[in-house]
């Protein structure tokens, strides 16, 4: 079943709140705040679909939590509607100047309140869809470039700031231009398909993430994650790959599909950037290929540091 939205009442009026839920309440969850900070309040941690401000109300007023609401990340994409007994066209342009999508004013029409909620509930459910699918790949329905991106960058000033290790893995499919030729490109992207589950499978933490980087390679990103954290999650994601039992009569590397896995670890951030953690496991992926795929490039120091990337990158 679809799951009801929840729409937030801000006024100071009980009355008001009574009236407004009682409308609404056959389609919606309705929770309420009878002040502006305790409104703000409800909004961040309830995160609604949808507000319905009251203008007046003692102490911070209605255009004040707007304001505060469009500032905030975590609340500025949820729609504001104002619902208020000013209805003077100087107040109307103030309100939806301050960030609010719509103005209604009291006394209220019952049935143009609901379809006006209706049709904000609808368009906040098409924007949030978008939203969503701007993350994912199309095809293997995982996350995408665009999120592993965003995430990456994210993670990388989270370790810097709290100095735990951070993780990279770089997936790539073992003579994956075989496979296509051999069986098909249809085949080809159903294989894509099932190793993008098996990865995702294979994570264990809350906040680990695997993305389709391009083609048939993939990312992971495990945060507060060591070495021999990284080395351990790298060695369950071949086996996870490996338990598919794809066949591939054309790989000489093993009778089924396989994949090598190039990882780095970071674990001082600082005078590095998030592009060399990505070159580095990258190379790490090109000697796990060298040394004859289906494996996990050793991670030793010497070879896998940011520091010897660095080195090499300024004097090849
Ligand atoms: P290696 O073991 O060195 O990684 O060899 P490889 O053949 O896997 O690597 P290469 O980079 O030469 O070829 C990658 C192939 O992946 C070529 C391309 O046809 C295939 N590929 C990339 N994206 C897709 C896709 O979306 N669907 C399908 N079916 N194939 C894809
Ligand atoms: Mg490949
Ligand atoms: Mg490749």
């Amino acid at each position: 079943m679809e799951q009801r939205p929840t729409i937030l009442i801000i006024d100071d009026t009980p009355i008001n709140i009574r009236i407004l839920s009682e409308l609404l309440m056959d389609r919606c969850e309705v929770i309420f705040a009878a002040s502006g900070r305790e409104g703000l309040e409800r909004a961040m941690t309830a995160r609604p679909d949808l507000i319905l401000l009251d203008i007046m109300m003692p102490g911070m007023d209605g255009y004040e939590v707007c304001r505060r609401l469009k500032a905030e990340p975590a609340t500025q994409d949820i729609p504001v509607i104002f619902v208020t007994a000013l209805g003077a066209e100087a107040d109307e342009a103030r309100g939806l100047q301050a960030g609010a999508i719509d103005y209604i004013t009291k006394p209220i029409s019952p049935a143009i309140v609901r379809m006006r909620v209706h049709n904000h509930l609808e368009l906040k459910r098409h924007r949030d869809l978008l939203a969503e699918m701007a993350t994912l790949d199309g095809l293997t329905g995982i996350a995408n470039r665009r999120r592993f991106d965003e995430l990456l960058q994210l993670e990388w000033h989270r370790a810097r700031r709290t100095g735990h290790p951070l993780s990279l893995l770089m997936i790539d499919i073992d003579h994956f231009k075989r496979y296509n030729d051999r069986y098909g490109h249809l085949q080809g992207d159903d294989c894509l398909r099932a190793v993008a589950q098996a990865l995702c499978r294979a994570m264990q933490r809350g906040g680990d993430l695997v993305a389709r980087y391009g083609g048939e390679e993939f990312v992971c990103i495990l945060a507060e994650t060591d070495a021999a954290g990284a080395q351990a999650v790298a060695e369950r994601l071949l086996a996870q790959v490996a338990a598919l039992q794809i066949p591939h009569e054309d790989s000489p590397v093993a009778p089924q599909v396989t994949i090598s896995i190039g990882y780095c670890t970071a674990t001082s951030l600082s005078g590095h950037t998030w592009q060399q953690l990505v070159s580095c496991a990258d190379r790490n992926l090109y000697q796990a290929k060298q040394a004859g795929r289906n494996r996990v490039a050793v991670c030793d120091l010497a070879h896998c540091n940011l520091l010897s990337c660095d080195e090499t990158e300024q004097n090849p």
